[in-house]
């Protein structure tokens, strides 16, 4: 009986515990892990959101760049993390496709996950070093096949976006080029400036800037129509790869467990910040927009997260690229 009665109070102090974290949550800095380098496009999406969404929600947001193994790195660490609300992770599409790139990945992004909800989906481009001899599509798809040997693509590794376009790109002209891996696409982007690799297909939110400045050759966009801040680069199809197109949407996570009002909060928190005037007009002159109110939910990134591991699978298959 005494016994009952202590187990019964722990259990209520227990619960009363859990409550009142939740009552105030948050009551302490929160970080979003950025699985690539610190200047990259998924470093300036998040870092972009995380004053508004500080601001929400009464705390600093602290970003922390865990960079490696294509994003896969830091969602590993995150899935593991104590599911407070106090540790989140912001990835992209690399989500999607890295169940079916990676034999072992040692998490499941349907399971071990809280989706929060989507952030935004951003166009890519196909660019090159200032200096490389094609200057439309066409001609560089010649020079491709005709230099393979020697013709080096960057990207921030398996399962990253800059992976998964050069893939795409590869697959379309049907000649595979050498890749460098780096830990994001902004360390990629400065040998990309300094002209020591060739190619890179990234985000907008990483290559406006250097378009724009004429510190790089752009070939394409990778969307259906041309962007509003690049009006003069031709999409894909316009310039003669149809088949080549891919959007980067972003969302972000939270460890499995996370209590549902903690995970009401933070979403309700990112939705605010998608609609703050300065986060719209820096993601417009970046080349992308906020996702819809409706899709910066946890109900709607879970049902997009599992639509795209189904959309990708096939194509990943298929192209026959994986790691270990
Ligand atoms: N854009 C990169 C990618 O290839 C990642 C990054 O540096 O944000 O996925």
């Amino acid at each position: 009986m005494k016994t009952a009665a202590l187990l019964c109070a722990a259990a209520f102090s227990f619960f009363t515990s859990i409550a009142g974290a939740q009552e105030t949550y948050p009551s302490q800095p929160i970080t979003i892990v950025v699985p690539f380098s610190a200047g990259g496009p998924t470093d300036t999406v998040t870092r972009l959101i995380a004053e508004p969404m500080g601001r929400e929600l009464g705390q600093q947001i602290v970003i922390s760049n865990v960079a490696g193994a294509g994003g896969t790195l830091a969602s590993g660490q995150v899935a593991k993390a104590k599911p407070d609300g106090y540790t989140l992770l912001m990835h992209h599409i690399g989500m999607s496709t890295a169940p079916t790139l990676y034999r072992n990945l040692d998490f499941d992004p349907q399971v071990d996950f809280a989706t929060l909800g989507l952030v935004t989906n951003v166009p890519m481009t196909l660019i090159a070093r200032k200096d490389f001899e094609p200057s439309t599509l066409q001609e560089l798809v010649t020079f491709v096949k005709a230099n393979k040997d020697s013709v080096v693509y960057a990207n921030a590794g398996i399962g990253a976006a800059s992976h998964l376009c050069g893939m795409l790109f590869m697959n379309a002209i049907d000649t595979a080029l050498t890749t460098v891996p780096y830990k994001g696409t902004g360390p990629a982007m400065t040998d990309i400036l300094s002209g020591d690799v060739d190619l890179m297909c990234d985000q907008s939110t990483n290559t406006t800037g250097q378009i724009k400045g004429g510190e790089v050759k752009v070939y394409a966009v990778t969307t259906p129509e041309r962007l509003g801040n690049l009006p003069d680069v031709p999409t894909t199809t316009e310039a003669g790869l149809p088949g080549f197109q891919v959007g980067v949407w972003h969302g972000l996570y939270a460890p499995k467990g996370t209590d549902p009002a903690i995970v009401a909060k933070v979403s309700k928190a990112l939705q605010t910040a998608l609609k703050d005037p300065k986060v719209i007009e820096r993601f417009a002159e970046l080349g992308t927009t906020p996702v819809a109110e409706d899709q910066a939910t946890p109900e709607a990134h879970k049902a997009y997260l599992a639509e795209q591991i189904a959309l990708w699978k096939p194509i990943i298959e298929k192209a026959g690229v994986f790691a270990d």
